[in-house]
């Protein structure tokens, strides 16, 4: 049954594909039949020369009026001078006869082919205007079956980006300065894409856009790269907040079909669903998926203390006392239990929420050194941040506001950062690194030697310590190498005037030799595993 369907589909895919070439054969075929017929019913005395009509108007409709009178003018002299009255008693036909008949099949091939040819050309100029968005003029999903020529049949990215500010900025603006907006989205993408890709307006505030593949996550920074800034309409100045959405179709003639959209769509939605501002579409989105639904839980985490600091020492190497602590979030989940950072700082770290835990961590790193304080005990923290932190405008304020308001002496904090994090926007970093420094909070580059970075470059930005990455503790007995590195960072950075933690110390071995290359301290499972609130105040009195 699936068979004789399908194959009836070929069939119809088939004559609709070549029904040109199957009109012009039959056309062909129809005019000396027609010429048999007349003549072997006795000739043009009986009326079977009207059959005639069939070719001149098919050729009309199908070929236009220049063909339809050449057909016209053919059919014409097969029925006049070619044709006898009476074929048995051989008499010819009156000239006036046949030429009166020649002229009305030319009148008919005319006037089918002409309103024909109308037709078609108002039926285009419809579709052409439906293809194009009223208000933009910019071309929309119906545009997609009138650009056939554009896909070819290599994989191409799809791409769908959605204004999420969209209704805020009619509603405050009016919709006429927003439809310029759109327009000028719609210029920044043809600028950046301008070779075989093709661009729509899918919706008020959605647009298409779809390339020949390349790589999806750089096509995506391009297209964010391209369209965010701020734009000046009509004298002022307009902030557009995007969600992108990419898939990936391996034949680029899909990209006509408007289900292939389905998919970016789906990545866009669910970006601006989690405040990212791009994701692309893969097998990983349902893995994902799971994770921001921790992500959804997470503020709500933050508020009802779910989450909850651990503290692990720093530990002199000479004297081999703790001279501070280093502060590490974790999750008590109701359900999943506790969960590490390593699962879901990640994640936040991706979405604006990362601010609010950063904030989170500040304010009960600050009350806990007040405990100690209050305890007369002097144990400064340090934090993690992130490069989104580090970056923000309003980083600086909003974190010295918390640090002024708690009783805490400034010079106890310290802030932890990796090198790669500075090497996004070095200058950037380094302005932002000596407002802290100015106010005597002080740096560490963590992870250290994970990273590309040369310890002379980083000699520019304002730092007190560089944090030895846990990976070259692992190797340090074995590896001559990693302990050639680990012994050359802690000579230079000493001379460069930094002191140097090597962290992730597990043996005593590994102590001890960095005890010879002269560490100035250390931190690691071997002196204490990060230890909760409790248990953190009974160690540091049992090793002060
Ligand atoms: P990190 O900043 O490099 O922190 C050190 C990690 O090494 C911690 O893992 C710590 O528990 C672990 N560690 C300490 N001593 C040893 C050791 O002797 N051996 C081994 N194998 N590991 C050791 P943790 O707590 O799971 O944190 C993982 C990462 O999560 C941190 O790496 C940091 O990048 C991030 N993180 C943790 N807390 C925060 C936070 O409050 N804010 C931010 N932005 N990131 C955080
Ligand atoms: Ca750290
Ligand atoms: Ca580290």
């Amino acid at each position: 049954m699936k068979n004789q369907e399908s194959k009836r589909m070929n069939f119809v895919s088939f004559i609709v594909r070549n029904y040109k070439i199957i009109a012009m054969i039959a056309i062909v075929l129809m005019l000396p039949s027609v010429y048999f017929l007349v003549y072997m019913t006795g000739g043009i005395t009986y009326s079977f020369s009207h059959t005639m009509y069939i070719p001149i108007v098919l050729a009309g409709v199908f070929f236009g009026p220049e063909i339809a009178l050449l057909v016209a003018l053919a059919a014409g002299i097969l029925l006049g001078p070619m044709m006898p009255l009476d074929t048995e008693l051989a008499i010819p036909q009156l000239f006036i006869n046949w030429f009166f008949r020649l002229i009305i099949f030319l009148v008919l091939g005319f006037i089918s082919g002409f309103a024909a040819k109308r037709l078609r050309l108002s039926s285009e100029k419809i579709r052409s205007l439906m293809a194009y968005n009223q208000e933009t003029k910019l071309p929309n999903t119906n545009y997609l079956s009138c650009a056939k020529a554009q896909f070819s049949h290599e994989s191409y990215a799809v791409f769908t980006l959605l204004i999420n500010n969209a209704t805020n900025i009619g509603d405050v603006l009016g919709m006429e300065i927003y439809h310029k907006l759109v327009h000028q989205v719609y210029d920044d993408l043809q600028a950046s894409f301008p070779k075989k890709s093709l661009i729509i307006q899918a919706d008020t505030n959605k647009i298409w856009l779809a390339k020949p593949y390349y790589d999806l996550n750089l096509d995506a920074q391009l297209i964010l790269k391209a369209i965010s800034y701020s734009r000046i309409i009509n004298g002022i100045p307009l902030y557009v907040d995007f969600s992108v959405g990419a898939g990936l179709v391996h034949d680029g003639t899909d990209c006509q079909k408007l289900s292939t959209y389905r998919v970016s769509d789906a990545s866009a939605r669910f970006a601006q669903e989690n405040n990212l501002p791009y994701v692309v579409y893969d097998d990983s989105l349902i893995r994902k998926r799971s994770e921001y639904d921790l992500l959804a839980t997470f503020t709500q985490a933050l508020a009802d203390n779910e989450t909850f600091l651990v503290y692990q020492p720093k530990i002199d190497l000479e004297t081999l006392k703790p001279i501070g602590l280093e502060a590490l979030i974790r999750w008590q989940h109701p359900e999943k239990g506790t969960i590490f950072p390593d699962q879901f700082v990640p994640i936040v770290e991706e979405t604006k929420l990362i601010h609010n835990l950063t904030n989170w961590v500040l304010k009960r790193a600050l009350d806990k050194m007040w405990e100690f304080q209050r305890m007369g005990i002097t144990m400064g923290i340090s934090i993690n941040i992130s490069a989104k932190n580090l970056y923000d405008p309003q980083f600086y304020d909003r974190t010295m506001q918390v640090i002024n308001e708690s009783n805490v002496a400034k010079h106890l904090l310290e802030l932890e950062i990796t090198e790669s994090v500075l090497m996004i926007n070095p200058e950037a970093s380094k302005t932002m690194l000596e407002r802290f420094v100015n106010q005597g909070i002080h740096i560490a580059i963590d992870d250290f030697g994970k990273g590309y970075s040369s310890l002379a470059y980083l000699s520019q930005f304002p730092i007190d310590v560089i944090k030895i990455d846990k990976f070259f503790m692992r190797q340090i007995i074995q590896n001559n190498s990693a302990r050639e590195i680990v012994k050359a960072t802690i000579q230079l950075a000493k001379q460069l005037g930094y002191k140097v933690i090597a962290e992730g110390i597990e043996e005593e071995e590994v102590m001890k030799l960095l005890r010879t290359y002269q560490c100035d301290y250390a931190q690691g499972y071997y002196f204490s595993k990060p230890l909760n609130d409790q248990k953190i105040i009974e160690w540091i009195h049992q090793h002060t």
